[in-house]
């Protein structure tokens, strides 16, 4: 339940959805639906998931 480092996904194993955001909070729901292998540090230029912002 904490801020983690930005982290997105590219991988095209993931659903178009899930590779048009970034993530910050490792108990974010959405960040949950990305597998852990399928993690890309960073933002990848991607605005923040709305589920994080309301996680804070
Ligand atoms: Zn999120």
């Amino acid at each position: 339940m904490a801020k983690v480092p930005a982290y997105h996904t590219n991988s095209m194993e993931e659903p178009p959805k899930n590779r048009e955001v970034h993530h910050d909070r490792d108990d974010c729901f959405e960040g949950k639906k990305i597998e852990k292998k399928h993690w890309e540090m960073g933002t990848g230029n991607k605005p923040r998931c709305k589920e994080c912002i309301k996680l804070g």
